[in-house]
């Protein structure tokens, strides 16, 4: 009876010590001292004894036991001290490496151009206004002195969702929407920004494109305070040094209108190839609000007047940065973007 429980000692400790994982240890441990393990076998099998043995080999078991059960917990702990340091080793950070540094994006000079547009007439007091993206034809062409057959339309190709809603194709409708969003012939000075939609696409036009347009209404407002005006804002935005004049135009919802033209800002008015040898820049169209304009939009053309006038902002950013490509713009080739 020792013998068999001093081999089974032994048996037990050699798988013990063998075992190299907690789950193999586990298995052990019900082998050996689980309900119907091995040692619970021999206390069970103490019956056939002579009852004077029988307390000894009791004892003897319960040796076995106590040895089987420090075993068994000292090698989990050295398992589990091992697994421990496997984990922190494959999982090591090293603190000395240089971080990443998040790449940091800037804005478009689209954008560049706007906020230079809109801060040089915000310090003349003019007000920012928005409207909608997506116009009805009222406020698109017909409150413009645009009437559905007026041909002037035709020079707009645009988007229609239906025959009442377009993509607008100005930021003019902007203009109106203020104007009868107040009480007629409150005074107005406001610039309107963002992007409008026409049916053209080369190098020098996009079918989405940006434009600022303005407007200003008040009593006597006369051509001299639309030349002052655009000229003190050309001037802010191309350099002191150039010069601005009109040139008679042609816009339905503007009389007189006037082309406006800057002393070319590549060659300085010499000639060259980007002003076509004759020294000027087209850069914005403007005029005297047509009265019939304000009497639409519940003014008096008796007694208040005003002028208006719209530009592209892709063409000012192009001529400003000196970029002969429109498309540029809005391919987000990042080799072009950083440069600004
Ligand atoms: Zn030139």
């Amino acid at each position: 009876m020792e013998k068999q429980l001093a081999d089974l000692q032994q048996a037990a400790l050699a798988a013990i010590a063998e075992s190299n994982a907690l789950s193999g240890l586990q298995d052990l441990k019900v082998q050996y001292l689980g309900k119907k393990g091995a040692l619970t076998a021999f206390l069970r099998g103490m019956g056939g004894l002579a009852p004077e043995e029988r307390p000894r080999i009791g004892q003897l078991v319960n040796d076995v036991r106590q040895v089987l059960e420090q075993a068994i917990a000292e090698k989990e702990a050295g398992l589990a001290k091992q697994a421990l340091a496997h984990k922190l080793a494959s999982e090591r950070i090293d603190i000395t490496l240089p971080g990443r540094k998040p790449e940091l994006g800037h804005r478009h000079p689209i954008t560049l151009t706007m906020d230079r547009i809109k801060r040089t007439f915000m310090r003349m007091g003019f007000e920012i206004a928005e409207g909608p993206e997506i116009e009805n034809d009222y406020f698109n062409f017909e409150v413009l002195n645009l009437p559905k057959d007026h041909p002037a339309r035709d020079m707009q190709d645009s988007f229609y969702f239906s025959d009442e809603f377009l993509l607008r194709t100005h930021t003019s409708p902007v203009q109106a929407r203020m104007m009868q969003s107040q009480p007629p012939n409150t005074p107005i000075r406001m610039i309107a920004p963002g992007k409008v939609y026409r049916r053209d696409y080369d190098a020098t036009h996009s079918p989405m494109f940006h434009q600022v347009e303005g407007l200003v209404v008040d009593k006597q407002i006369s051509l001299g305070d639309l030349k002052g005006t655009l000229e003190a804002f050309l001037k802010e935005i191309f350099g002191s040094s150039v010069r601005v004049r009109l040139r008679p135009s042609f816009f339905p919802f503007t009389e007189p209108s006037a082309e406006v033209d800057v002393s070319c800002v590549i060659c300085g008015g010499v000639g060259c190839r980007v002003c076509k040898q004759s020294g000027w820049l087209e850069i914005l169209g403007s005029g005297m609000v047509h009265p019939r304009v304000l009497e639409m939009s519940g003014y008096d053309p008796e007694l208040v007047s005003g002028f208006a006038f719209g530009m592209g902002v892709e063409r000012i950013a192009m001529l400003y940065y000196g970029i002969d490509d429109l498309r540029l713009f809005f391919e987000n080739d990042l080799r072009f973007i950083r440069q600004f």
